[in-house]
């Protein structure tokens, strides 16, 4: 048998068993609509409650009302993005986002375009930085919201949230940030921030896929996505998921808890995993900010590989990768964040993504890089494209 090992844990993780065990008795025991008057409904909601108090705590939210329970991230940042627009077109129709964010975020903007809104999409520098002086310069009196990411999913760089968040208040502006890959990751503290919007989602922290959550601060207006019953405030249609909402806040309990020490793991693997692969192979790019980045994910380029066929290899022996992100690796194109910090296609498609976990050992790294040398090797000895020198 193949031994495997799984390197995408930016594109999900597995549930812990600690998250489990808080999510099954809502499936047989538990099992009440949490609208319902009588006690099964209360029991229920119960459970949604200590979640929401959860969830409000690893993000340091106010009051626990703050936190919307949606059926994912993608949802969470539709959610904030369209309900802010729709909420306050009277006030103008510009919306300030940048060129890396998530598909959910941009197509969400696209789709707001359509109707009439106008949107900027500020540019990286070559780490995947979005320049300061470049918001400034796009803040108009028009403008009603600001989105950037905390942490971008293909790359890791971290940004300057907190900075944009106050250059976005100073004018006026609600500021929503995709945080999905900063939470467990970095620390997240919405009134610090002054963030205005949040948006994370379960499966990226060891919870359940299918649930994720907004944050947004009491009173700021929405408007709803999903009509419905008086679910969430009024906010969010539709019965909630017990099971999953009391997942979430449990894999947040968790993700604040052991963030110190998942982090120190993380930075020892990725050391060990970086410095095994520079020693071996050459003729790479590390993508992403040397400094502001996450310890989980390292986007790397290999000159005169092309990345799909690295991938479908190292799936062979059983490494898991991606090319890019998850959402985008069935589609040919070179990634839209490699492109916007000025890495040329050629480079682009020649990108894996390795993103490590809770699980992630040593062991794993050794052989995930005896398989990648091979794989590379292989793959530059059959490349078409040829570079004086390099080969
Ligand atoms: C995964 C991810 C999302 C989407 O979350 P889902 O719950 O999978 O819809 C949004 N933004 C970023 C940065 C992500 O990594």
């Amino acid at each position: 048998m193949v031994k495997k090992v799984y390197l995408d844990y930016a594109a999900t993780t597995f549930v812990s068993n600690e998250v489990l065990n808080e999510m099954m008795p809502c499936f047989n025991t538990l099992y009440g609509n949490a609208s319902s008057i009588h006690s099964f409904g209360r029991d229920a909601a119960a459970i949604i409650d200590r979640a929401r108090d959860r969830v409000a705590a690893a993000i340091n939210a106010k009051n626990s009302n703050e936190i919307y329970f949606t059926s994912s991230g993608s949802e969470a940042n539709n959610m904030a993005i369209k309900g802010i627009a729709h909420a306050y077109a009277n006030k103008g129709k510009h919306i300030i986002t940048s060129k890396i964010e998530h598909q959910s975020v941009l197509e969400a903007c696209e789709s707001l375009k359509a109707e009439g809104f106008e949107i900027t999409y500020l540019p990286v520098d070559k780490n995947g930085l979005v320049s300061i002086a470049e918001l400034l310069h796009a803040v108009r009196k028009d403008t009603i919201l600001i989105s950037v990411m905390a942490v971008n999913n293909e790359v890791g760089t971290i940004q300057n949230v907190k900075t944009i968040a106050k250059i976005a208040h100073e004018n006026g502006i609600f500021f929503h940030t995709d945080a999905v890959q900063a939470l467990g990751a970095i620390r997240l503290d919405v009134q610090d921030m002054e963030i205005d919007a949040l948006s994370i989602s379960a499966h990226k922290i060891y919870g359940p896929k299918g649930c994720g959550a907004l944050y947004l601060k009491n009173g700021i207006k929405i408007e709803p996505l999903i009509s419905g019953g008086n679910q969430e405030r009024g906010k969010r249609g539709g019965t909630q998921d017990t099971a999953s909402i009391a997942g979430f806040g449990k894999a947040c309990e968790i993700a604040i808890r052991d963030m110190i020490p998942n982090q120190q793991k993380l930075r020892v693997i990725r050391h060990y995993f970086l410095d095994k692969v520079q020693e071996n192979i050459e003729y790479i790019h590390i993508n992403g900010d040397p400094h502001q980045k996450i310890n989980g994910t390292v986007s790397i380029s290999f000159e005169m590989v092309e990345g799909e066929s690295l991938l479908m290899l190292l799936d062979l022996d059983g490494v898991a990768v991606s090319t890019s992100s998850a959402c985008t690796s069935n589609a040919l194109q070179p990634s839209h964040v490699l492109k916007a910090m000025g890495i040329e296609d050629e480079l682009a498609q020649s990108t894996v993504r390795f993103s490590f976990g809770k699980n992630t050992s040593k062991a794993d790294i050794d052989y995930a890089v005896e398989r990648l040398v091979v794989a590379v090797k292989k793959l530059r000895s059959i490349s078409p494209i040829t570079k004086a020198g390099r080969r």
